[in-house]
C-alpha cells in the first residue's frame, strides 16, 4: 500500500518515535505546525479518518486518546495542547490514514 505512515509503521520511512505499542504509533510531525507537534495513528490502516469510526471499531481511538494523555504528561504539555483530525482534503487532510495531530507550545491561537 501507498501510504506513508504504513510505511512509517513498518519502518521503511524513518520518523521520530514517540511511543509505540501493538495497536499505536507516535511520531513527531515532519513539518511541525505548533513548537511541539506530533501524531498519534493506529498501525492498522483500517480507517482512512474519523468518519470511518463506527460503535464496531471505536476501541483504537479510545485507546489513541489514552496514548495521548500519556504523552501529554511525559512532554510536561497536559496543561496546554490542542488534538486535531482532519477528514477529507477540504480539511486539509493529506494522509489518508487515521491519525490525530498533537499541537502545543506558545500560543496556539483560537480554533479554525
Ligand atoms: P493531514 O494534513 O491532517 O493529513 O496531516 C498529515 C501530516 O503528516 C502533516 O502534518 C505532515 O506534515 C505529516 N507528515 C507527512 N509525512 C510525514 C513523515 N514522513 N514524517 C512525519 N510526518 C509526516
Amino acid at each position: 500500500m501507498d501510504c506513508v505512515f504504513c510505511k512509517i509503521v513498518a519502518g521503511e520511512i524513518p520518523s521520530k518515535k514517540l511511543y509505540e505499542d501493538e495497536q499505536v504509533y507516535a511520531f513527531y510531525d515532519i513539518a511541525p505546525a505548533a513548537p511541539v507537534h506530533f501524531l498519534v495513528i493506529p498501525k492498522s490502516h483500517e480507517l482512512t479518518c474519523a468518519a470511518d469510526i463506527n460503535e464496531q471499531n471505536s476501541e483504537i481511538v479510545a485507546h489513541i486518546f489514552s496514548v495521548i494523555s500519556r504523552l501529554v504528561r511525559e512532554l510536561g504539555i497536559e496543561n496546554g495542547f490542542r488534538v486535531v483530525t482532519n477528514c477529507g482534503e477540504p480539511a486539509g487532510q493529506t494522509v489518508h490514514h487515521l491519525h490525530f495531530h498533537v499541537l502545543a507550545g506558545g500560543d496556539l491561537g483560537a480554533m479554525a
